[in-house]
């Protein structure tokens, strides 16, 4: 990706600076009813062991079958990241013993996986977009949870989640700033929510990331890297890197070198604490799994797919953009969850004149309603004001009949008590009063009330706003600001 270092983003050490390279492997639960090679349900929350079938309790002469709609799903995430689909892929053993994987090896893809290369856009801080390389996308399954907590001298095991269906999606190392990592893992959860493949919940662990760490000088070769594993929020994904950058860079500057290691991120003291060295590193003897055929199907069956595929955040952003006149960022603050898009859009079809107003639109949407959502700690869904209503404010404050200051106080009469935003303003007197001959009388009083204040704006005609404000107040702000400030200057000869 970045061919010329930017300054910004590097990191200040004690000998000199330092660049920070970053690659993701992120752990994705493919939606569906039941698991990747059984017919066991995937839901969330059963009883220990409720989900579980003999394939999955890894019973002696089960055999896998493989589940179509986590291919299909697979496939269109595959599409979603504009990768490479292939058309054969195979399936390997990943030997290891763990008390939670009754089987002793998991179902992977390592040779061959089903997606290979592909790109995620990401709008990084400072307004720019960066592209981050897709390296592979393969299928696999989840193993099962140890549960340490119920019993005083023994660990159960709850294979409710054994055989669940992963997507690993694996980065390029092409990230050089934890704010770009961050933007990333938004970014990719954004698509997979768009795309219906995986709900991107990170506290339920539904999509987590191993953060590969390494820092070198600027232009030089990449350095060792440093793997943290199973990093479950964007923010810690954000504190795990800056910790880890600064500690490599402090032992590099001590004239120590850095150990390829799996690290953890503890997030309650804020480090990376080291886990296994890669001399421990497992070897896991992968070998194609005897128990399936390779995976094929056709490019007609990638097409079906492709051919149903929503609209995605980047061209939807795209389209926001042309279509309404939004900015970049406005745009892309709509479609980071496809249902605040969708509110958005409700919005401009309410709309009197559709479209007219779309950046107005997008104001109310963003500031306003956003705004007391996140206040409240609200979901879109629970609304109280709801897109008709919405759709009306924004319409009386297009046309005039109310200023931005009431619609505000319209807004919050909308949200707490209900009712329709037209018939208010008729009812509770709002309308922004245009007459100029009503408002002259009140620029009139006020002017003759104070000749010192109207020598002061003769001489420095900032100091208009002051009359400006007085107005407001005595109209209780349902006069056009613009009029009144129009009026006064040619009262005051300014
Ligand atoms: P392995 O096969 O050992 O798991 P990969 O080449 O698959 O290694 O890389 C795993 C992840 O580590 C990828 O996301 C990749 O982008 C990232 N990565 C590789 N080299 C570096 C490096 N020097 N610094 C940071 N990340 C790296
Ligand atoms: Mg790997």
């Amino acid at each position: 990706m970045n061919a010329t270092v930017d300054p910004k983003k590097l990191i200040k050490g004690v000998t000199g600076d330092w660049e920070v390279v970053i690659g993701l492997e992120v752990h994705a639960q493919v939606t569906s009813n039941s698991k990747l090679f059984s017919g066991a349900s995937t839901e969330f929350g059963g009883a220990p062991n409720e989900h579980v079938s003999l394939v999955d309790a890894a019973m002696p002469g089960m055999l896998p079958v493989i589940n179509e709609e986590c291919v299909a799903q697979a496939i269109r995430t595959g599409l979603g990241l504009k990768a490479q689909i292939n058309l054969k892929s195979t399936f390997d053993r990943k030997n290891y013993f763990y008390p939670d994987l009754p089987q002793g090896y998991q179902i992977s893809q390592y040779k061959s996986p089903i997606i290979g290369e592909g790109t995620v856009l990401i709008d990084t801080p400072d307004g720019s977009t960066a592209s981050v390389g897709i390296e592979r996308l393969h299928l696999e399954q989840d193993a099962g949870k140890l549960l340490h907590d119920q019993h005083p001298a023994m660990s159960y095991v709850d294979l409710n989640r054994s055989g669940v269906a992963l997507m690993e999606i694996v980065s390029k190392p092409d990230m050089r700033s934890s704010e770009e990592a961050k933007a990333y893992v938004a970014k990719l959860r954004s698509i997979l929510r768009y795309l219906g493949t995986c709900d991107g919940d990170m506290e339920k662990g539904n999509l987590r990331a191993d953060v590969n760490v390494s820092v070198r000088r600027p232009g030089e070769p990449f350095g060792t890297r440093c793997e943290i594993k199973n990093v479950n929020s964007i923010r810690f994904i954000g504190q795990a890197i800056e910790f880890e950058a600064r500690r490599q860079i402090e032992i590099i500057e001590d004239g120590g070198t850095i150990e390829q290691e799996t690290r953890l991120y503890d997030p309650n003291k804020g480090e990376t604490r080291s886990m296994r060295s890669k001399e421990e590193a497992h070897d896991y003897r992968y070998f194609p799994d005897p128990d399936l055929l390779p995976l094929e199907f056709t490019a007609a069956y990638v097409e079906e797919l492709k051919s149903h595929l929503p609209e995605l955040p980047d061209e939807k952003r795209t389209r926001f953009i042309e279509s309404f006149g939004l900015t970049p960022y406005d745009a892309g603050v709509l479609v980071a969850e496809r249902e605040s898009a969708d509110f958005y859009e409700a919005v401009l079809a309410g709309l009197g004149n559709a479209g007219r107003d779309g950046k107005l639109a997008a104001n109310w949407v963003i500031n306003e309603l956003f705004g007391r959502l996140n206040k409240e700690g609200q979901e879109i869904a629970a609304s109280p004001v709801s897109t008709a209503q919405l759709a009306a404010i924004v319409d009386l404050i297009g046309e005039g009949t109310i200023s931005g200051k009431i619609a505000k106080d319209l807004f919050e009469i909308v949200w707490t008590k209900g009712g329709d935003p037209k018939a208010l303003v008729e009812s509770l007197g709002l309308k922004q009063v245009t007459d100029l001959g009503a408002i002259e009388k009140v620029v009139d009083e006020i002017i003759a009330a104070n000749p010192d204040k109207v020598e002061q704006a003769r001489a420095k005609p900032q100091l208009i706003g002051w009359f400006v404000g007085q107005v407001m107040k005595s109209s209780g702000g349902k006069v056009n600001p613009q009029a009144v400030n129009d009026l006064l200057k040619s009262k005051l000869g300014i």
